[in-house]
């Protein structure tokens, strides 16, 4: 058997060995790994560099996807091919890894995997089969972070299992099947009042539109949100419309969920990591703030409520599609009434309106920072954008030709 150090790396040769051209592997404590310990097994190259963000978070998830697999004894390995500069970075990296990689000096092998599988993007996870080292799927990070260990072994048809599964579930779903992940009947009020800590049965919660807010003390973006869902909240309470929240917590420490549930005046899961953790994988949930919107029978309405919070406000709701198309309707009659272009005083040339179907997307407006969404005064050349409302009210915004 091929592996020893010494050895040409059998290029052609079959197996993994035909696409891992490298004479031997490296363990994360820098100690040597045989090929032979890898053969026979489905392997994921993990193109990953230390420097990126993405990587060291999905590192993590692999890691334990990695470990619940080695326990049932799947057969599955890891290989790393760092993207990362210098060797001190890679080796400490490598350090936070349960698998082996390509040595680091092994430049023309890292070099050749990058280009037989076209790596632009990092994290990326190409799975290859044990015998020949045909793809098995080219890209299966997002399937990791989904499905966990459950994604193995990332066949079309193992794909198509989890989804028809999530489809059963999503389809069946109910506000106490949610709930039931935290083992408990009942959620708690949160907020800074004497109410702060109570019981609130699941089953209260019921016929209602509930938004499950997932949110973290030590996250800027998120504090921001906050302030601004709270807002909503109460002005849809005022209303009576039947409308709740409950804080999903991602927070790190009891501390910083204590603060986050000072500041929200509605309910809150209570501060134990799995639950969070259960909802944030079943809604598919990879970044926070989100406000996932479950809908008076229990079935989901949109994952997308943070943008329909920060688009539309209170006017959002209840955040059906049908409600977004009226809003959006709405705004195509009320465009009509708008100059087609004017001057801004926050920008030197003229801007024009367009619309989703004339070139706007989304963007953050230049004058009031807020997210929009289709129609926008906007300058082409500049990339500045800016809301039909922004324009308007700004003094200084002159009609130009009508
Ligand atoms: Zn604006
Ligand atoms: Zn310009």
């Amino acid at each position: 058997m091929a592996g020893d150090p010494g050895d040409a790396p059998e290029v052609g040769g079959g197996g993994i060995r035909s696409v891992l051209t490298t004479a031997s592997l490296v363990a994360p404590s820098g100690d040597e790994v045989q090929f032979r310990e890898i053969d026979g097994k489905i392997i994921g190259l993990y193109f990953a560099a230390n420097w990126y963000p993405k990587c060291e978070a999905f590192t993590p998830v692999l890691a334990a996807a990695y470990e619940q697999l080695k326990e049932r004894g799947a057969g599955f390995e890891v290989v790393l091919v760092s993207c990362d500069e210098d060797r001190p970075s890679f080796e400490r990296f490598h350090g936070t890894m349960p698998w082996p990689a390509v040595p680091f000096g092994d430049l023309s092998c890292k070099k050749r995997l990058s280009e037989r599988f076209q790596v632009e993007g990092i994290p990326r996870l190409v799975v290859l089969a044990p015998d020949g080292g045909a793809v098995v799927h080219p890209d299966a990070a997002d399937l990791v972070h989904r499905y966990g260990e459950r994604a193995f072994p990332f066949t079309a048809a193992r794909v198509a299992e989890l989804e028809a599964d999530d489809q059963r579930k999503y389809a069946s779903q109910t506000l106490e099947k949610l709930f039931s992940v935290s083992g408990k009947e009942y959620v708690m009020n949160s907020g800074n009042n004497e109410k702060a800590g109570l019981q609130v049965p699941v089953s209260s919660l019921v016929g209602k539109t509930v938004g499950l807010y997932f949110s973290a003390n030590h996250c800027a973006p998120c504090i921001k949100f906050t302030t601004k869902l709270a807002a909503i909240y109460s002005s849809l309470r005022g209303k009576a419309e039947d409308f709740e929240v409950v804080y999903v917590p991602m927070d790190r420490e009891e501390d910083g969920y204590l603060r986050s549930c000072g500041d929200m005046p509605w309910l809150a899961l209570p501060y134990d990591g799995a639950p969070s953790r259960a909802l944030a994988r079943y809604f598919d949930v990879r970044e926070i703030p989100t406000l996932v919107v479950v809908g008076p029978d229990g079935r989901t309405v949109t994952r997308d409520g943070r943008n329909l919070v920060n688009l539309y406000f209170d006017m959002a709701f209840p955040f059906t599609d049908a409600q977004i198309r009226l809003l959006q309707e709405a705004e195509d009659e009320a465009a009509k009434e708008y100059p087609r272009s004017l001057r801004h005083r926050g920008h030197r040339h003229e801007l024009s309106i367009v619309s989703e179907k004339s070139g706007g997307g989304p963007y953050i407006c230049c004058e009031c920072e807020e997210q929009g969404l289709g129609w926008a005064y906007q300058c082409i050349a500049c990339g500045y954008e800016i809301h039909l409302r922004c324009g308007q009210n700004a003094e200084g915004g002159s009609a130009g030709t009508a």
